[in-house]
């Protein structure tokens, strides 16, 4: 009974850990199978050591699929010099904000995941989904993965019709033209395992 705490930080993405604290308990430690850069969350530009920024991570541990350049959200520093516990692992601080789950797509709006939500909850005919967010001819993409009994063109077409009753959705294709006509694509079942998300980001790959 009461033994001494270390706290672990890691992320579903990473299949497990990124960092632990150690007995001086000033930061994680990064693990070694586990690269970690800070970037201004901007300009994706690589800050100072020892200045906030956001947390890019590189993992290539077996276990878990590899992440190249993951994004995390997480906002932390690099701290500099030797840990007094003797450890040479790198370490970072801890996490002093966290990019919410809100998205920016189009021209400039911000989606949370109850947008969509509100979207599709009055259909019946789709039991779930969750969207894929990418770059495609340099606009943004939505790529929408619905669950649904009966997968029809006329399904389809409702579907893409709902995202047209979203004025900053239709603004964004047919004005501002920052965004790609929506697709959708019927799935016969979720993906497994994790977090379940409705938004996923795939432009939270650095290139
Ligand atoms: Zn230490």
């Amino acid at each position: 009974l009461g033994g001494e705490v270390y706290i672990n930080y890691g992320l579903n993405e990473v299949g497990g850990g990124i960092g632990s604290e150690c007995k001086i308990h000033k930061g994680y430690h990064v693990f070694p199978s586990v690269h970690v850069e800070i970037v201004n969350p901007k300009t994706r530009e690589p800050v100072d050591i020892e200045e906030y920024g956001e947390l890019v991570v590189t993992t290539l541990n077996r276990e878990a699929m590899p992440l190249i350049r993951y994004r995390t959200g997480d906002m932390t520093r690099l701290i500099d010099g030797d840990c007094d516990c003797g450890l040479k692992l790198p370490r970072i601080d801890y996490l002093k904000g966290r990019a919410d789950d809100k998205v920016v797509i189009g021209a400039a709006e911000k989606y949370y995941p109850i947008n969509f939500d509100l979207l599709f909850d009055p259909m019946p005919e789709i039991k779930d989904y969750w969207i894929e967010i990418s770059t495609r001819n340099e606009k943004d993409a939505l790529l929408v993965h619905v669950l649904a009994d009966k997968p029809s063109k006329k399904l389809e077409q409702k579907i893409i019709e709902k995202f047209y009753t979203m004025d900053s959705i239709k603004i964004d294709i047919e004005t501002t033209k920052t965004l790609n006509v929506p697709e959708v694509v019927f799935i016969d079942k979720l993906p497994k395992g994790g977090k379940r998300r409705r938004l996923v980001d795939k432009r939270k790959f650095l290139k």
